[in-house]
């Protein structure tokens, strides 16, 4: 009798696929805690425990649901650390006939695993993982005769699609984005709610990793670790942030403040990028609260929640697969400096770094605009090599995947991909910073001063930034107000500026 061996990676744990529907007694689902995957680059230990929590889950979740389940732990003896030799191995030693696997998000796992998979003299085959809207190439398809990838452009072409926020062939509300509305600082914290959270007991998967020499870095609490790791406890995430977190999420999307580190974001992100929630499902309870009599919630709200998961999750889904491999070495701004230490401690006298950077180790999470605005901002300001922006934040998120991070990063951070996935450098001054949050209060740094000891860094590395890059921004329309205004300062306060931002980077690593 033929027997058919299933490979399910870390991040493919869909409880709802249609493998799974049926049980076969000839067919063998296989899991694997690899080195290979804890060492491709140095991760905060929060993510790893939470992948292999997870994973050791979903193995029980399915040998309950009357699966067969190998489930290879780290420490297991005949685990090689080798996705492809482990499965060679079972081949061999089960008489696999047919080999099976769902296909990877990742680049660098699907050329793996499809190789190893044309490699075999089996019959072998990869099964989508029903989890996006989208399918790979579906995004490089819809912009194949436009000049640019838009992200509004194919969001609108998303709701249409999938009639989401629609009335008739109208956008809900005759507004399609409500962005100007996102925007607030927080003021009143006492609205806050504590986020949902869990405890976990994780000693054991802890003394593994120690056990085996994993590398990693940030911090874990052995007796609590709180995140959703399962998909019933990720369905009380979801379920919370609808009743308690939707109804302000889009007004204080891009908020920062100290004592807080989620606000009214979701939280959802490893849950959804590991697929034991879909987006689809994701979306439509957000509908169902929106839609329900007894709540009153704006418009504004729901539409900047679902253009995240809708819009640019799906987006940078498909720029990744449109772009790679080369997308992962592009540099169009050609910055080479080493990322500061302090990147990897959080040492630093800056108060935004200091913090974003400090809870981002404790936490292994920070919220969009904290990634964006403060450590992906001063990176991009500071000239900072983006191989290794890359790998610091594809390895400090408990939700980071390359290709959702490296879009991001790469992308729309660092405008590395000379403008792929954000049309103007997401950088800012004190001024935005002390905006949206209240980092500035206890800072070292004086937020007004552009020159002298004590000035701001970020003041004079934006100056610096747009004058370094005044080729490839002045023609572009988003940014090139910057320059009538920087052209406009007298010579002298030019070169005062620049000076100040020089001297800051030659003394990078004590800033
Ligand atoms: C430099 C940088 C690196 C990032 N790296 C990652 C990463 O590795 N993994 C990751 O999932 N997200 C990444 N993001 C996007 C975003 O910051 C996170 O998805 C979000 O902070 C996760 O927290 P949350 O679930 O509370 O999100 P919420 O604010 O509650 O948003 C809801 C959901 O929308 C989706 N979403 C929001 N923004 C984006 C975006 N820009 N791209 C794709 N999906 C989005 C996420 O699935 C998120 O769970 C990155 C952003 C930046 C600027
Ligand atoms: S003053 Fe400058 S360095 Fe200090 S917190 Fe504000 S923006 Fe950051």
């Amino acid at each position: 009798m033929a027997s058919t061996l299933r490979l399910i990676l870390g991040d493919q744990l869909n409880h709802h696929h249609s493998w799974f529907k049926s049980k076969d007694p000839h067919t063998i689902y296989v899991m694997m805690e690899v080195k290979q995957e804890t060492g491709y680059v140095n991760h905060h230990v929060q993510k790893i425990v939470a992948f292999f929590l997870a994973m050791r889950e979903f193995s029980t979740w399915l040998e309950k649901e009357g699966h067969q389940v190998i489930y290879m732990k780290l420490d297991d003896v005949e685990n090689t650390h080798s996705i492809p030799r482990n499965l060679s191995n079972l081949i061999k030693a089960k008489n696999i006939t047919r080999f099976g696997y769902l296909l990877p998000d990742e680049y660098r796992l699907d050329k793996q695993i499809k190789d190893f998979s044309d490699s075999l003299e089996i019959e072998s085959e990869g099964f989508d993982t029903e989890h996006f809207f989208t399918q790979r190439e579906e995004l490089a398809n819809f912009f194949k005769h436009k000049k640019s990838l838009l992200m509004e452009t194919f969001y609108r072409h998303m709701r249409k699609k999938h009639h989401i926020l629609m009335d008739q062939n109208r956008p809900a509300g005759d507004k399609w984005n409500y962005d100007q509305l996102n925007r607030h600082k927080l003021k009143d914290t006492s609205i806050l709610q504590s986020p949902k959270t869990f405890r976990y007991n994780i000693a054991g998967i802890l003394n593994m990793l120690n056990k085996m020499e994993v590398h990693y870095f940030g911090e874990i609490d052995v007796n609590n670790f709180q995140w959703a790791i399962n998909r019933n406890d990720g369905l009380l995430v979801l379920e919370y942030f609808c009743e308690e977190l939707l109804p302000y999420f889009g007004t204080y999307q891009d908020a920062i403040h100290t004592e807080h580190a989620f606000l009214f974001h979701s939280r959802l992100s490893f849950l959804m990028n590991v697929k034991l929630l879909s987006p689809k499902e994701v979306i439509e309870k957000v509908m169902e609260q929106y839609f329900k009599k007894e709540t009153t919630i704006a418009i504004s709200q729901v539409e900047g929640f679902i253009r995240q998961i809708l819009g640019w999750r799906e987006f940078m889904r498909g720029v990744y697969w449109a772009k790679m491999p080369g997308y992962a070495h592009l540099n169009k701004l050609n910055h080479h400096r080493a990322l500061p230490e302090w990147y990897w401690t959080g040492k630093t006298q800056m108060n935004c770094l200091k913090h974003a950077i400090g809870q981002s180790l404790k936490l292994a999470y920070a919220h969009h605009i904290q990634r964006l605005m403060i450590t992906g901002n001063f990176a991009l300001l500071a000239n900072i090599n983006p191989d290794e922006v890359d790998e610091w934040y594809l390895g400090i998120y408990i939700d980071a995947i390359e290709w959702v991070e490296i879009t991001n990063t790469r992308g729309m951070s660092q405008f590395a991909d000379g403008g792929i996935v954000g049309t103007k450098p997401y950088v800012s001054s004190a001024n935005y910073i002390n905006k949206m949050s209240n980092y500035c209060k206890k800072c070292s740094y004086d937020k007004n001063l552009k020159i002298g000891k004590n000035a701001c860094p970020f003041n004079s590395l934006y100056w610096n930034f747009f004058d370094l890059h005044r080729e490839k921004f002045i023609t572009n329309q988003r940014v090139n107000m910057m320059y009538r205004t920087w052209d406009k300062k007298p010579h002298e306060e030019r070169t005062a500026i620049l000076k100040q931002a020089e001297q800051y980077l030659n003394n990078i690593e004590n800033l």
